[in-house]
């Protein structure tokens, strides 16, 4: 067992608060009961979001966690992180879903208005709505703001959208999406606004792009085909919408991190339960130093990551400046998922490649967090500049 588990120690302050250990073992209580891997491997091996696993998550209130109080929202950064973990140790793609679901939670409790409040957060806080972040352009998802070719005008008080965002989370399934379009001629990032577009707008199409992982979450093109809202659908001001994105990113890469962490985690501890049974020359395979150092590398590496996670979201909280932290948690987070995994595929052999144990969905999961939100040679990139003062290389 991890640290953390073991000993809920002082020195982890995500850890160390009753109340948040309940909703741990909570969300843990759900994953057991609802999604076991005999459950949730042929619901991702199908390509089917988990329904009745959604719905354990509203009634226990995790999705309304951050959201506005107005809407019943309650708990925090460090809440959410908790949730996101324990659902990335199990059912991975959920975890994704949620990440998603928090940005929602996020832009709507800090600048939807009274009315977009009431519209669109409290059904999604209560989980009888759910949100797509519809960003990301077939022609760049790390420099989008200068790529983004979705472009919105005024017709009125009305605005109508048109252009093809891709890599969609959950567009299918999703009742609105938070579209960012461009409203200004340019490349800046200033220039582009934030829309509330309800999925069934005439001239939406929804197709789904095949993808290797995260199969419990459809991911999609979305096509706007002069797509007409009302002037009250824009989040914040019209052309400073990717500021807000900017924003959310920063909650987006801690999210990230934690899901990276508890797949991680997961990884580690199912495959250290394998070796620890598996026998070969007369002992088990765990009784070889060469398995025991790759798991130990791998453990360590992920609570090296939980650490930086922990001093980033502290920060977050304190409403310091968390972006380099958060950085760094993002990168050493997805990078110890990377290598937990693989670890765990290598020690379990053939075993590894059964799709009736859960090593290979975390392996193809946790491959997300390398590059999205933002990708890590990009974290690297800003890193550069922001912690270590080098010029700016991108
Ligand atoms: C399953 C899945 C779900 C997704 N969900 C969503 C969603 O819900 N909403 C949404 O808007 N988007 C979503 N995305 C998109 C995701 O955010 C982008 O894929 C990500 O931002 C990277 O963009 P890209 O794929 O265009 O990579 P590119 O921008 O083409 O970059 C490719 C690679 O080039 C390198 N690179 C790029 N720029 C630099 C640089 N400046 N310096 C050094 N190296 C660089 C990096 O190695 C990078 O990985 C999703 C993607 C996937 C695959």
């Amino acid at each position: 067992m991890f640290v953390t588990d073991a000993q809920g120690v002082a020195a982890d302050p995500i850890a160390d608060n009753v109340e948040r250990q309940a909703l741990r073992e909570a969300v843990r209580a759900i994953v057991r009961d609802v999604a076991p891997p005999e459950r949730r491997l042929p619901l991702d091996l199908a390509e089917e979001f988990d329904d009745e696993l959604h719905a354990h998550l509203a009634k226990l209130g995790a999705l309304a966690i951050g959201a506005h109080a107005d809407q019943g929202g309650e708990g925090n950064a460090l809440d959410q992180l908790v949730v996101l973990e324990e659902l990335a140790a199990g059912p991975t793609s959920m975890a994704v879903f949620m990440v998603v679901h928090y940005m929602g939670v996020q832009v709507l409790s800090v600048h939807g208005d009274a009315d977009q409040r009431a519209a669109w957060l409290a059904p999604l806080a209560a989980g009888e709505a759910k949100v797509a972040f519809a960003c990301t352009e077939a022609g760049g998802g790390t420099d989008i703001g200068r790529a983004m070719r979705t472009t919105a005008r005024r017709d009125g008080d009305d605005w109508v959208i048109t252009g093809e965002k891709c890599w969609i989370s959950g567009a299918q399934r999703a009742d609105f999406f938070v579209v960012l379009a461009r409203t200004s001629d340019g490349t800046s990032i200033d220039g582009i606004t934030m829309f509330l577009v309800p999925a069934t707008a005439s001239g939406i199409e929804v197709s789904e792009i095949p993808t290797v992982a995260v199969h419990g979450l459809d991911t999609n093109t979305v096509v706007f085909d002069e797509v007409r809202v009302s002037g009250a659908s824009v989040v914040g001001e019209p052309d400073l919408g990717f500021r807000l994105v900017l924003e959310v990113l920063n909650r987006e890469r801690l999210n990230a991190a934690a899901g990276a962490i508890g797949a991680g985690r997961a990884a580690v501890e199912y495959a250290t339960r394998y070796v620890a049974e598996r026998e070969a020359f007369g002992s088990t395979v765990g009784s070889f130093q060469a398995v025991q150092h790759r798991l130990v590398e791998a453990a360590v590496a992920v609570e090296a990551a939980r650490g930086l996670l922990v001093r980033a979201a502290c920060v977050e909280v304190a409403g310091g400046r968390a972006d380099v932290l958060s950085s760094m948690a993002k990168l050493t987070a997805s990078e110890a998922a990377v290598r937990a995994t693989q670890t765990g595929m290598e020690v379990m052999g053939g075993a590894g490649f059964s799709v009736e144990h859960p090593m290979q969905q975390w392996w193809r999961d946790v491959r997300l967090w390398v590059f999205a939100p933002l990708n890590n040679d990009m974290v690297r990139n800003y890193l550069g500049e922001q912690a270590l003062g080098l010029p700016r290389s991108f």
